[in-house]
C-alpha cells in the first residue's frame, strides 16, 4: 500500500485548463468563520475517485472544530460522514464503478510510523481525516482514495448510508469495552452515537441497559433503540433509580457518549467495582475533569479510550440494516442553508441527527 499522497490532495485546486468546472463547498476558515465558497472541481489522481456526496452528517466534532475546540486545518472543507455516488475514477481504480453508491471511511494514514507498522493505523502520528485536515464531503464533490470507499447496496437510503462512519466508531468502542452479556451497562448521552451504542449494547446482550440523557425526545429515542430505562440525570430521583436497578452496586460497563468532563466524572461515580468506563464522547480538547485516583485504585476501575473507526467500516456497512437507524430523527438541509444546519447541530433543536444535502 502506497503512502497516501497528502500533497496531491492539497494540490487539487490546480487543474488543467480543460477542467474549469467549479463546485459549492462549505469551508472552515477559522473558529466561528464558516463560509459557502466556490472551489474548482477536483480531479481524481491515480488510485482515487471523485464522489458526489448525497448526504453528509454534521456531528459534535464539527461543532468543536467550528468553536476552535478540535484541531483542524484552515481552510478546509468540512464533512466526514459521507454517502455519495462515484462520479469519476482515477487511473488504476478497478474495484468501483461510476454510479456506485458508497460510504467513505474518512481517514488516511502515513503507513510508516511506529503505530502504522504495528497494525494501529488509527493511532498514526500523521493521521489525516477528510473534513478535518483534508477537504471533506460538505461540497458538491470530494476526491478520496478508492480504498476508503465502501459500496452500499443499490438504492440504499443515503441518509442512513452516511451513518456508517459514526456506526463504525461505535463498533470500535464496543470492541474496546467488550461488555458482558447480562451485566448492567450505562450510556451517558443519547445523541446519534449514544443511540447507536445503545443498539449495539442490546445486540451484545448487556442487561439492563440504562441511558442517562437530559433531553426527553432523546430519552424516548433511547427506549426505541433498546434501553431498558432512560433517566434524566437532573431529576431528583436519578441516583435512587440507579441504585434500585443496580442493587446499589453501580454498572459493570459505562459509556461516556456526551463529551464533557462532568459526564466522565458521573461515569466514574456510577461504576461498580471492576467497572470499565469507555470514554467515547469528544470533549473540548483542553477541558479537564476532576477524578479521585483513590476511586480508580480501590474499585479497580478501567478507563478506556476509543478513537475513530479502525477496520470497522465494513462491519458498520454490514450492520446498518439492523441498527434501526430509520428511527433516528434526521433533519436535512440543502447546502445553501448550511448556517441553519450548524446552528441546529449546536443547539440540538432539530431532531437527533443533522445532515446536509450537498447536491441541493
Ligand atoms: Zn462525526
Ligand atoms: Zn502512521
Amino acid at each position: 500500500m502506497r503512502a497516501y499522497d497528502v500533497e496531491h490532495v492539497l494540490r487539487l485546486s490546480i487543474l488543467s485548463p480543460s477542467e474549469k468546472r467549479r463546485m459549492k463547498a462549505i469551508v472552515f476558515r477559522a473558529p466561528g468563520d464558516l463560509v459557502l465558497d466556490d472551489l474548482p472541481l477536483p480531479s481524481p489522481g491515480p488510485g482515487e475517485i471523485r464522489v458526489r456526496p448525497q448526504s453528509v452528517g454534521i456531528c459534535g466534532t464539527d461543532t468543536h472544530i467550528l468553536r476552535g475546540e478540535f484541531p483542524a486545518a484552515r481552510p478546509v472543507v468540512l464533512g466526514h460522514e459521507i454517502a455519495g455516488v462515484v462520479e469519476a475514477l482515477g487511473a488504476g481504480v478497478n474495484t468501483l464503478r461510476e454510479g456506485d453508491l458508497v460510504t467513505i471511511e474518512p481517514h488516511v494514514y502515513c503507513t510508516s510510523c511506529r503505530y502504522c507498522r504495528q497494525g494501529q493505523e488509527h493511532l498514526c502520528l500523521e493521521k489525516r481525516a477528510f473534513g478535518v485536515h483534508l477537504h471533506g464531503g460538505l461540497a458538491e464533490a470530494v476526491v478520496v482514495p478508492s480504498r476508503t470507499a465502501y459500496r452500499l447496496p443499490p438504492g440504499f437510503d443515503a441518509r442512513l448510508g452516511c451513518l456508517a462512519e459514526p456506526a463504525a466508531c461505535c463498533i470500535h468502542g464496543m470492541d474496546r469495552l467488550s461488555p458482558r452479556s447480562g451485566a448492567p451497562l450505562l450510556i451517558i448521552g443519547a445523541g446519534p452515537a449514544g443511540l447507536i451504542l445503545t443498539r449495539l449494547a442490546r445486540l451484545a446482550g448487556a442487561a439492563p441497559i440504562v441511558v442517562s440523557e437530559p433531553n426527553p425526545t432523546r430519552r424516548a429515542a433511547a427506549l426505541s433503540f433498546g434501553a431498558d430505562l432512560a433517566l434524566d440525570p437532573a431529576a431528583p430521583a436519578f441516583r435512587e433509580q440507579i441504585n434500585d436497578i443496580t442493587h446499589g452496586l453501580g454498572f459493570d460497563s459505562l459509556i461516556e457518549a456526551a463529551g464533557s468532563p462532568a459526564t466522565l466524572e458521573l461515569a466514574i461515580e456510577l461504576a461498580a467495582r471492576a467497572g470499565r468506563i469507555l470514554v467515547f464522547g469528544v470533549s473540548p480538547m483542553h477541558a479537564t475533569a476532576t477524578v479521585r485516583p483513590f476511586d480508580i485504585f480501590v474499585r479497580e476501575l478501567t478507563i478506556i479510550g476509543s478513537v475513530i473507526n479502525p477496520y470497522t467500516h465494513e462491519r458498520a456497512v454490514n450492520l446498518l440494516p439492523r441498527l434501526g437507524l430509520h428511527q433516528l430523527a434526521i433533519t436535512q438541509f440543502p447546502i445553501d442553508n448550511f448556517n441553519d444546519a450548524f446552528a441546529a447541530q449546536a443547539s440540538g433543536a432539530a431532531g437527533v441527527k443533522v445532515q446536509i444535502r450537498p447536491q441541493d
